[in-house]
């Protein structure tokens, strides 16, 4: 006997409308999460039929979820723009006879010291020669331009938290009849930041560890390159492999923890210039969630004075967010 096809609620298609309407409304694209939302809402709304709300609430929904989306698509487009402006300032700092220069010291450790060498000394010679060779790029005309460039990407960090935050607090807030233009704001904030010194300070202790981390891969592929007894030329090719491929991996890892860090230091300056006092912390929920976060998140809220510091691991998407007046912030908003 053929089954028979199940009747949708009548509420259904009026809530997956109500919640399309809202999602096109925060102008944010579609995401498999915006898909998987919209099917809880209609679940909800279904369940919820007999309330008079319901519809509102489901558009509501919509929206917020529309929010998040843009919001995680701009971070993640800023985050590969300033990656490639970055790369593109590193890479010509790469010179083929001064990575020469260090294989070669690895060479000659790893030769003359031959088979009575005590283990892991060959690793500590070649991290020793990948340091030497990184802490040279900074004597190097093209050392400006690296820093300029990790500096306007912790700045767009920056702005781009501020308008988050302010993006986060609109949807709290339930805003009505006014739309916020995200990149009008960006602009505002990001001009807000151009005189703060402490950026330089930040960028010379992120530059830091960049080099510190392609040291480290740069040491251990010398090692191990010397160790197989690799020819000069095989072992120079790995060493170039490590720094200046398409994506030199600590350089793009830096501007990610660089980046989000400087987000989430933006909203929360931005807190404090507005006197917040609770703010909570809400998780990615992107599957690169960890036990700590959804800590934060359990404990939220927090006081603005000991919410914990975000990001707390590496592609960390955790939120802050809080109440913000939006009477400071009028000029980042149209009516709609
Ligand atoms: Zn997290």
């Amino acid at each position: 006997m053929p089954r028979e096809a199940a009747q949708p609620h009548p509420i259904a298609e009026p809530a997956r409308a109500g919640f399309a309407a809202g999602w096109a409304a925060s102008g944010g694209p579609m995401t498999e999460r915006v898909r998987a939302a919209c099917s809880a809402a209609v679940q909800t709304a279904i369940e919820h039929a007999d309330d008079a709300r319901i519809l509102e609430v489901t558009v509501d929904l919509g929206r917020l979820e529309g929010m998040w989306a843009r919001l995680f698509a701009r971070r993640e487009k800023q985050q590969a723009d300033h990656m490639r402006a970055v790369a593109a300032a590193w890479r010509p700092l790469i010179d083929r006879e001064a990575v020469a220069g260090a294989v070669d010291a690895v060479r000659l450790h790893a030769g003359l010291a031959e088979a009575r060498r005590p283990l892991g000394e060959l690793a500590a010679q070649a991290l020793a020669a990948a340091r030497a060779l990184l802490r040279a790029l900074a004597d190097l005309p093209g050392w400006t331009a690296l820093r300029t460039a990790v500096r306007t990407a912790i700045a767009a960090g920056r702005a781009e938290g501020m308008v988050n935050a302010v993006a986060i607090a609109a949807e709290r807030l339930g805003a009505r009849g006014v739309r916020l233009e995200w990149d009008i704001a960006f602009q505002h904030a990001y001009r807000s930041l151009e005189r703060l010194d402490e950026l330089w300070a930040e960028t010379d202790t992120w530059l830091a560890r960049m080099l510190d981390g392609a040291a480290g891969d740069l040491g251990r592929a010398l090692a191990a390159a010397a160790e197989d007894g690799a020819p000069r030329e095989e072992m120079i090719d790995a060493a170039l492999d490590v720094l200046a491929s398409d994506d030199v991996a600590a350089m793009a890892f830096t501007v990610d923890w660089a980046m989000t860090t400087a987000a989430d230091d933006g909203a929360l300056t931005l807190y404090q210039s507005e006197g917040v006092q609770r703010v909570d912390v809400i998780t990615a929920g992107d599957g690169r969630v960890c036990e700590t976060c959804i800590g934060y998140e359990a404990g939220s809220p927090w006081s603005s004075l000991d919410v914990p510091r975000l990001p707390t691991h590496p592609v960390c998407r955790c939120c802050y967010a809080a109440d913000v007046s939006l009477s400071h912030f009028a000029s980042w908003f149209t009516p709609t």
